[in-house]
């Protein structure tokens, strides 16, 4: 059989800019927001953080003012929304320092981890990787990213997602268990960080479902919205 077909580079688009952002990797920080503000200083009950991956044709841009569809997914009764503050990457790096990290980062958006949660849950349940429930086609709407150049470092501000208008999800970002650049450089540690690699740095409390029909609007303070209808 000969190949004769190519395979696009997934981008991610940039706010103000005719350029686009290649994907390379998406990873994606498991449960990083405590339910009570973090007080200052160690807490030594905290757990590092864990991970996993989407493939990078799972991005859905979401252009700045638009609403985007996506198809409620299939094998799943439980299609759930996260939104996270989603690092865009642009120098590579392996065995980062924290004091370094924020160096590292190209730019920041919004971004929805959508999840097939039953099936993650059983597969988490029996020891299984997660890609089921996490890694499906068109499981990481996003924003269009925000240089730092433009916004600079985002390490606080609101972060929610509303329903058909209805709260849903609402933090503030000061509520990451694991900070930015504690995440980046906890993450070179296991892979050589590259241009193109997206992180999302996980969600708070307040996931559930959505159906077809719904708009899920979600923001972070300074960066900007977006919205998505389930088809
Ligand atoms: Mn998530």
């Amino acid at each position: 059989m000969r190949i004769e077909f190519t395979l696009p580079t997934p981008t991610v688009l940039i706010q103000g800019s005719d350029s686009v952002f290649p994907v390379r990797r998406i990873y994606c920080v498991g449960r990083n927001y405590a339910a009570h503000a973090r007080e200052m200083g160690f807490d030594p009950n905290r757990e590092p953080p864990f991970f996993f991956c989407k493939p990078a044709d799972a991005i859905v841009n979401v252009p700045a003012g638009t609403t985007v569809e996506v198809p409620y997914p299939p094998r799943t009764s439980e299609y759930h929304h996260e939104i996270e503050l989603v690092v865009a990457i642009g120098r590579a790096g392996s065995d980062i320092a924290v004091e370094d990290a924020l160096d590292h980062v190209f730019g920041y958006a919004v971004g929805l981890d959508m999840t097939r949660r039953d099936l993650q849950l059983a597969l988490r349940d029996k020891g299984r990787p997660w890609e089921l429930g996490k890694a499906f086609d068109q499981s990481a709407p996003i924003a269009p990213l925000r240089r730092v150049s433009e916004v600079g470092h985002i390490d606080r501000g609101a972060l929610w997602v509303q329903i058909n208008g209805e709260d849903r999800q609402r933090t503030d970002l000061s509520k990451l268990i694991w900070s930015v650049p504690e995440i980046i450089a906890n993450l070179s540690t296991y892979f050589e960080l590259q241009p193109g690699d997206l992180i999302y740095t996980g969600t708070p409390e307040g996931v559930g479902p959505v159906h077809r029909g719904d708009t899920m609007t979600g923001g972070i303070a300074g960066l900007g919205e977006l919205s998505v209808k389930v088809r």
